[in-house]
């Protein structure tokens, strides 16, 4: 399959970091999907789709308390 926003890259499977928004926080979860091989655009399935939103319930409910990789700075 063609991406459909490049227009040239192959579709494949692949792992990709997806991340969610949470207020403030993010959280990347590493999902076995399929992506671009030329821009990386990620396709998920709906499964997937639904296991994201079961994470970030998990998550905003605090279900899970992922550990942390990184703080987000802000210069303003
Ligand atoms: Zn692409």
């Amino acid at each position: 399959m063609k991406c459909v926003i490049c227009k040239t890259g192959e579709v494949q499977p692949a792992t990709v970091q997806a991340e969610l928004k949470i207020g403030r926080d993010r959280i990347l979860v590493s999902v076995r999907t399929e992506a671009c091989q030329q821009c990386g655009e990620p396709y998920y399935s709906a499964e997937t789709l639904q296991y994201l939103e079961r994470v970030r319930e998990d998550f905003a409910r605090k279900a899970i308390t992922p550990g942390s990789v990184g703080t987000v700075y802000q210069v303003s």
